[in-house]
């Protein structure tokens, strides 16, 4: 009734101009809602590392005589302190894909070295769980945009698809040009045949802050923000991602992306050119 009251004075002659504006305010009131639903979660997520390394440096003190146990602790203490890092500076990305203009100068990017970046940065981690990772081609593939946010969003899915396999999985990054629709799409997949996740939380798992498996993404430094960042750059492509996945059998994920068809781009099944 409020909302109303006060479009009423605004344009009380123009029917159209009324309904527009009480759109406007409502649309409003849905991004004010958002953003504090952000920060509350935001300062939840915060405190739970600056919690821990408070409690470890009260335990240093205690065992200040058993250096054993000192060691212990400040190991902890680096393990919640690198946690709060990667929280901060993923807080920031997100907000900045949230700004208005993310993409600020779009570039032709080569998605071979997008795939060849996001691979090289799990690969230690796939090497300590015993997990393969392999690219099986790309032949030509170029989109416009931003390479460094491409290599954030393939990187989160890889990492997330080493993370959530068990020793012995296999994690295959590929891409190709789908030339179905009447627009050409570069689809990035990342497939692995890890633990899988329940098809009611398909949907969910791109909200901010949301973990299927609260533990498990704690235990290996997930933060519930990676599919979130991962569905902010597709979008700022004007792209998008999406998610097959069944328990105990494996994930795809794909990042469908309009193509840049320029000299040498091959689309599906043609000549690699690149
Ligand atoms: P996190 O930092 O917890 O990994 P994400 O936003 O990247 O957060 O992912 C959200 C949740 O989706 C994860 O906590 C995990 O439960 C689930 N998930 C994401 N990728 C996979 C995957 N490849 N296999 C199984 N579960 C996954």
């Amino acid at each position: 009734a409020a909302t109303t009251y006060l479009v009423l004075r605004v344009a009380p002659l123009d029917d159209d101009l009324i309904v527009l504006l009480a759109d406007d305010q409502t649309t409003a009131r849905r991004v004010e809602e958002t953003r504090r639903d952000f920060i509350a979660n935001t300062s939840h997520e915060l405190k739970t590392p600056i919690g821990a390394i408070g409690l470890l440096a009260e335990a240093v003190e205690d065992a200040a005589e058993d250096p054993q146990a000192v060691r212990r602790f400040a190991a902890r203490m680096g393990i919640e302190s690198a946690r709060l890092a990667d929280l901060v500076s993923q807080i920031i990305e997100l907000s900045r894909l949230q700004s208005d203009n993310p993409l600020t100068r779009p570039e032709v990017v080569e998605v071979d070295e997008v795939l060849a970046e996001a691979v090289d940065r799990s690969r230690v981690d796939a090497d300590r769980n015993n997990v393969s990772l392999a690219i099986a081609g790309t032949p030509g593939c170029r989109v416009l945009g931003s390479a460094r946010q491409l290599a954030v969003a393939v990187g989160n899915l890889v990492e997330n698809a080493v993370v959530y396999s068990d020793s012995g999985a296999r994690v295959t990054v590929a891409a190709h040009v789908d030339s179905r629709a009447d627009d050409d799409y570069v689809e990035i997949t990342v497939s692995d045949n890890g633990i899988g996740i329940p098809s009611a939380e398909h949907a969910r798992i791109f909200e901010r802050f949301y973990r299927v498996d609260y533990a498990r993404s704690r235990a290996n430094g997930g933060t519930g923000l990676g599919l979130s960042i991962v569905s902010h750059i597709a979008a700022a492509h004007g792209g998008e991602v999406s998610v097959w996945s069944q328990p105990g059998r494996g994930s795809t994920f794909t990042l469908r992306l309009p193509a840049q068809l320029g000299a040498g781009a091959a689309t599906s099944g043609g000549p690699d050119s690149a």
